[in-house]
């Protein structure tokens, strides 16, 4: 007997973030720029809900696919949001955080030896998640000099026609990069030319600044050929109660729920009830946050400016990602933490494209914003 890992988990390294938090949680006086969580807690009406959930003994499993208000509220919400079209029975699986949603779509549609492109930098879980469902990753670099966008010239040159998904995160984590829906019509076309089914993580879809979110699924051709990734941890604040959904035609949606229904059973039913006051009372709590993050985007954006380091003006999410000054990220994200206590993670950990830059994050009040980057200032001085 021994645990020696399978080969698939040896093709995982540890997170590469991990250590960021843990040099800093070594230290007093930290401010932290480096965990993607919201600063704010979730609206009350919403803790509420779960709150009362809870004295009515609620606490059952719930359908595999989620409580069916629930699904119909997400229902009612994407199409009043994001124009999106899904029927509640068939189209719509409540999972534990979008974490679980991208797990399962990897594990559901992949044989060992297909090929997953993913559009870097990147999330930190899809690489893990295709090469766990035995997929190879090919990597998709998108450029600053394209405010890391996904361009087709990009998708051609890097190999990703003879892939069998396309991996999107937009507004991006972590670099805050957002599309517009003409910006994403190239890469719709190049997805149907190479016959592709795209997995489009939208959890930042209420955190876009300059224009209105568009999903890709919303293209002509693309929404028989998308997986769409949403949940609760951003726009209301709820990373710990653990709450996501996946939006598919009804065939995709049936194959995850298969492995749904035996590893997770059904999704936190505490959260859901939270989750189903969030989506009908709580839409000015989600404008406020959004509001302030705005707000500390452009006092970062501006501070960046004043420092002369190139920080493309991010306009999704809850992060920037500017140059770094020193050549190794890893080494000045280091130094950061040692010597004036902010914590930030280096680009490079994020994948292709990402090296040279560092993820700062935003979600972080006005206040402990103002000090970190006045220490980052004296740091680079
Ligand atoms: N996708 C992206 C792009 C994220 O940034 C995160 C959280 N950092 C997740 C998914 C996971 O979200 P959840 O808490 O819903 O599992």
């Amino acid at each position: 007997m021994s645990f020696e890992e399978s080969e698939r988990l040896e093709t995982v390294p540890p997170s590469g973030i991990r250590r960021y938090f843990e040099l800093a949680e070594e230290q007093d006086d930290i401010i932290s720029l480096g965990v993607g969580e919201p600063d704010f807690a979730p609206p009350w009406a919403a803790r509420d809900a779960a709150i009362s959930s809870l004295e009515r003994g609620q606490t059952s499993y719930t359908p595999n696919r989620g409580l069916r208000e629930l699904r119909e509220e997400i229902t009612a919400h994407v199409a009043d949001s994001y124009d999106l079209d899904y029927d509640a029975d068939e189209e719509v699986l409540v999972t534990a955080g979008a974490s679980e949603a991208v797990d399962l779509a990897f594990r559901a549609f992949h044989d060992p030896g297909d090929a997953v492109a993913v559009a870097q930098p990147s999330y930190l879980s899809y690489v893990p998640a295709a090469r766990l469902a035995g997929a190879d990753v090919v990597e998709v670099p998108t450029r600053r000099e394209d405010e890391f966008k996904l361009t087709r010239e990009v998708l051609e040159a890097s190999g990703a026609a003879d892939a069998d998904t396309l991996v999107l995160c937009y507004p991006n984590n972590p670099t805050g990069a957002t599309m517009t829906r003409k910006e994403l019509e190239p890469i719709a076309e190049f997805v149907r030319e190479h016959d592709l089914r795209v997995f489009s993580d939208e959890i930042y879809a209420a955190l876009s600044y300059e224009h209105d979110h568009t999903s890709i699924a919303t293209l002509p051709g693309m929404r028989e050929r998308t997986v769409v990734f949403n949940g609760f941890s951003k726009a209301y604040a709820m990373t710990g109660l653990r709450l996501g959904y996946a939006l598919a035609p009804p065939e995709a949606i049936e194959s995850m729920n298969r492995i749904h229904q035996y590893t997770m059973l059904s999704a936190p039913t505490t959260a859901q009830h939270a989750a189903i006051e969030a989506l009908r009372n709580c839409g000015d709590d989600v404008a406020e946050m959004r509001a302030q993050y705005d707000r500390r985007r452009n006092f970062v954006l501006s501070r960046f400016e004043e420092m002369g380091i190139d920080c493309f003006p991010a306009s999704g999410a809850f992060y920037v990602f500017p140059e770094c000054p020193w050549d190794d990220s890893e080494a000045f994200a280091e130094a950061l933490i040692e010597e004036q206590g902010v914590a930030v993670v280096p680009g490079g950990v994020f994948g292709a494209g990402g090296e040279g830059h560092l993820r700062v994050t935003y979600a972080t009040g006005l206040g402990d914003l103002k000090e970190a980057l006045a220490r980052i200032e004296e740091f680079i001085d």
